[in-house]
């Protein structure tokens, strides 16, 4: 699935070079970097959740893979609509503050333009 943060012209790994995103094994203090450049990023909840839920590999959200799949465990409990709905409110919070338009969203998120409207909605209540 595509990144849907690729283009999103506030994310803090803008312009830096994607092996340190993507260490190898060991290369811990690369890792560490990353991370570090996560945690100043304005879309860090979002790109973590967008990782956790479609699997991916590397530095995303601050996390490691390792770090994602505790946390996938740890949620384990939850129903997987519960977890579904957190990555896509998390994800459309994130994509409409990007100027991104509902339908593209929903085709990000394989959901319907009417849900992200929906969730726009709910997310403006609690803003
Ligand atoms: S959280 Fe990290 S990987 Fe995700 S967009 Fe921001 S800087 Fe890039």
């Amino acid at each position: 699935m595509n990144d849907p943060f690729a283009d999103n012209p506030e994310r803090a790994c803008l312009g830096i070079p994607d092996n340190i995103f993507f260490p190898d094994p060991g290369e811990n203090a690369l890792a560490a970097q990353a991370q570090q450049i996560c945690h100043t990023c304005p879309i860090v909840d979002a790109c973590r959740e967008w990782a956790i839920y479609n699997h991916e590999q590397g530095i995303w959200g601050g996390t490691t893979d390792r770090d994602r799949e505790t946390i996938r465990r740890d949620r384990q409990a939850e129903p997987l609509r519960s977890r579904q709905r957190r990555t896509h409110l998390t994800v459309v919070a994130a994509r409409t503050q990007a100027g991104v338009y509902a339908k593209d969203i929903a085709a990000e998120l394989g959901i319907t333009a009417r849900t992200v409207v929906r969730m726009r909605g709910e997310l403006r209540k609690v803003a």
